[in-house]
Order: structure tokens, then sequence, then C-alpha cells
């Protein structure tokens, strides 16, 4: 996951004693963290609770990494896992072989997305890898209709689409361009549509949405419509911040892309099957994508897997030209994997059978409700969500323009002061964020809600000191 602001804002961990200097290189952490600090060891899940190597029992407000929407003993996806491993480990989906598991995943999938029809679906192992698919899909599309220059693709500041050489240059976070020669000269990033922050004076919600869907045709003009291929959003961006879209935002947005033909990606790695109280972000903002990619809660985050959802306007131009350009080159060794698969249709038929939509529905005003009562502490700017993902923002003086000094690492204070309490969130910056899995009780939003009020109550102390020195 991507920081915001710096790399090395994960509070000094004590747990894990032994690991420390281990020999993994890790995911989005500074080495000095590694050869410094004891990493946090997880070891064992239980429902929306983790428990590390000391037997330490934490809340896992961040359900995973957005992605253990059924919490962490759902026994029916352990059971699917194990009887497709008992019949086939593995079989792979190229040259038109495949496995029952991935046929049957497809068609339920596409069932599940009702915001327009879409006709295939492409496996990947990872929310990156499908990000990445989209763009060679894309291309391959423009190329079968004889368009080889509308290849250029549009994302926003803050985005997150994953860290492969593609979906990182997608992304819109600096710390994942610096260092890698990143984003590819192919990827032009537009505003985001973060109204608290980047609002004018006295400008509503829908003038803002307004100015951003003009920003982004003059981009569009300047570069010339006939370069652009797709423009990649996610319903509510992640790990940006969580940033709902301004009311009207999508609206006038995709009456841009529509009016210069450019296909429109949706990225619900995030928000699929209900974490916005919808079972698609599409649903709720009243999305029409072109393409949609998912990963996460597709399968429980049990087994590594994504996908692609493809329109039946775009396969239909890969289909027919297909005698002419040959196979779709493109997948991978796992791509259909039936174990994941396997255990994703185990996953879609929990969500259908416990109306999982319905439950994140129902809990999810205590929790939004609940936390934002803190949004008037003096050392929160904002905070910002809907359905089960919630993002804290703290500034001084309650303003955009009036960041902490990053030195005083607040952000990553309360996330200790957090896990201290027994709960984990997400820290990037001064930015907190939460999504916790769907099946989080009226009791355990409580406990959320209390530890993030201690975890405040101590880090606006740490202000004050901070202040007075
Ligand atoms: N898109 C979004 C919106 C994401 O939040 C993420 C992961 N946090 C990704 C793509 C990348 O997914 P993965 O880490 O599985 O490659």
């Amino acid at each position: 996951e991507a920081s915001l602001q710096k790399d090395d804002s994960a509070p000094d961990l004590k747990d894990g004693k032994g690991y420390k200097g281990h020999d993994m290189l890790a995911p989005f952490t500074a080495g000095y963290q590694t050869t410094d600090l004891h990493p946090l060891v997880i070891e064992k899940s239980e429902g929306c609770y983790v428990y590390d190597t000391n037997g330490k029992k934490y809340l896992d407000a961040l359900a995973g990494l957005w992605c253990t929407a059924l919490g962490g003993n759902e026994s029916r996806l352990v059971a699917a896992a194990t009887a497709q491993l008992n019949t086939l480990p593995f079989y792979h989906s190229f040259w038109n072989r495949t496995t029952k598991p991935s046929l049957d995943l497809a068609k339920e999938l596409l069932e599940t997305f009702t915001a327009r029809k879409m006709a295939k679906v492409f496996f990947t192992n990872s929310g990156s890898e499908a990000n990445d698919t989209q763009v060679k899909l894309v291309w391959y599309y423009n190329n079968a209709l004889g368009r080889p220059n509308k290849k250029k693709f549009i994302a926003r500041a803050k985005s997150y689409h994953g860290s492969t050489l593609i979906a990182a240059s997608l992304s819109g976070l600096p710390a994942l361009h610096q260092k890698f020669d990143l984003p590819a000269p192919f990827v032009l990033h537009t505003d985001c549509p973060h109204y608290w922050r980047f609002h004018l004076p006295c400008e509503t919600e829908e003038e803002f949405s307004t100015r951003l869907a003009n920003n982004l045709e003059n981009l569009i003009l300047k570069e010339g419509p006939e370069t652009i291929a797709a423009f990649i959003a996610e319903p509510v961006m992640g790990a940006g911040g969580v940033i709902p879209p301004p009311a009207t935002y999508f609206e006038k947005i995709q009456a841009v892309v529509k009016k210069y033909d450019i296909l429109f990606i949706a990225d619900e790695v995030i928000c699929a099957f209900g974490r916005l109280g919808t079972m698609y972000g599409c649903d709720k903002y009243n999305i029409k994508p072109d393409l949609v990619s998912i990963a996460k809660a597709l399968s429980s985050a049990y087994m590594p897997i994504g996908a692609i959802l493809v329109s039946p306007e775009i396969s239909e131009v890969i289909h027919s030209q297909s005698s002419e350009l040959g196979s779709f080159s493109h997948g991978f060794t796992y791509s259909g994997h039936p174990v994941s698969c396997a255990v994703a249709i185990e996953a879609l038929k929990i969500y259908k059978e416990r109306n999982i939509v319905e439950q994140v529905k129902k809990i999810s005003p205590k929790f939004q409700d609940g936390v934002k009562a803190y949004s008037n502490s003096p050392i929160i700017g904002e905070i910002r969500g809907t359905g089960l993902i919630l993002g804290t923002e703290f500034a001084d003086k309650k303003s955009p323009n009036d960041p902490f000094p990053p030195r005083w690492g607040i952000g990553a204070y309360f996330g200790a002061e957090c896990e201290k309490r027994g709960m984990l969130v997400r820290v990037a910056g001064d930015n907190i964020m939460m999504s916790p899995p769907f099946i989080i009780t009226p009791e355990e939003v409580d406990e959320l809600i209390s530890i993030y009020g201690k975890a405040l109550k101590a880090t606006e102390e740490r202000v004050m000191e901070l202040k007075s020195q």
C-alpha cells in the first residue's frame, strides 16, 4: 500500500521479537524499518480479529488490506479450497483448455454486475494484474479497430491502481513514481476529486465537480481526443485517503469521457461486493463502465484472485477480429486458478445467502456516525466515507492549508495509539483509513469507536505537547 507523504510513517512495532533484521525485502516497508524495528508478526485470525505472535488480539479495522470481507475463519471458504485441492489443485486456462471452477465463476460474476451488461471475464491473481490487463486489452482493442494512436490513459491524482509497472503508472501517488522512473509516458493524471482539500472558496460540491469535468475535457482537447484510449477511476478512492466522489462528479465525468469516445474503466478492487453498501461502486454512483477491475473481496482474500469484466462491445470486437489478430496473447499461469476460483464461488454464494450488501447497509450508519462524531476534534480536518470505508485526515486548525509538520508524525502516532489498544488501522502520512470486514457486529463497531476515541484523545494531547515545545 502506498504512503501519501513518506514511506517511513509506520509506528515502532515492539512485537515479533526475534524477527528483527528478517530476510524479507518487504512490500511498502523502508529497509531501516526491518533492521531497526521489530515487525508485527500476525499468526492467527478469528472473525474481525487477528492475533500476533505474543498472543495479543487486535480488531482488524482495515480487513487485512481492505480485503478479508468475511473475516478470519470462514470455514466454508476453507472447505471449498480443501475440496478443490483434493480434486484438482491446478490446471491452467491457456489455449482453450480450462477448468470447471473458472468457467462457473465467470458465469456467476457476470450475474453479480448489474449496472450494465457485461459479457466476458478475464482472470488474474491480483488487482495490479487486473489493471495491467485493462491497459493491454484496451490497446489490443484499439489496434483491432485500426486506431493505433488511441493509446493514452487518464487516471487521477491520489488514485491507487496497484504497483506493477503499468498499475503504478496509473496510480497518482508520488511515492509510487519517484525512484522508479514512473509514470510511463502514455499515462496522464487529472484532478483528484477531494472536495475538502481542493475546492475553491465558496465553490459548492456541484461546482467543484463541474470544474473538474471541464479540466478533464481541456486535458483531452490539449492531448487530442484521438490519442486518449481510456479513463480509469476508483468509485471511492481508497489508498489515496478514502475519498468518495463529490455530488454529480461521475455524472459529469462520464459525459466528457463518452463525448470523446474514451473508455471508462471502473477500478472496483476495494469497492466491489458490498463495501459501500451496494454490490458494486458503479451501482452506488450510477457508473456505466466499459471495463471493471475486481480482486480482494472476490475471494475474501482467502486465495489470491482478481479479474476484469469486459463489455459486450469490446468483447465483440476482439471476438470478431480474432481470425485476423490471432490469440489474445496475454495471461498468467494462474489465470483462473481452480482453487482461487472455487473459493471465490463460495464467497459469492455466502454474500448472496447472507445478503451481505444489506448487512453492510444496516451496520454502516453506526460505523459512519460513530466515528464522524469525532469530526469536531481540533486536530481533525475531515472524516469522510460511506458504507464500511472511512478516512480521517488530520490537519492543524482543521484547515487543508495547515498540515501538521510531517516530522511530528501525527498519523503514525494515532496508528500506534490504536495498536497499543488492540486495533489495526492504515496510516499514510496524516491520513488514517479503516475498512472493517463486512461481518463486523454492532458490539465490534462500538469497540472500534471506543478505541478510535481514546487514540484520538492521546493524539490531541500529543499535538498540544508538541505545540508547547
Ligand atoms: N486497485 C485498487 C483500487 C486497490 O486498492 C488496489 C490494492 N490496494 C489495487 C488496485 C492493487 O491490487 P493488488 O494489491 O491486489 O495488486
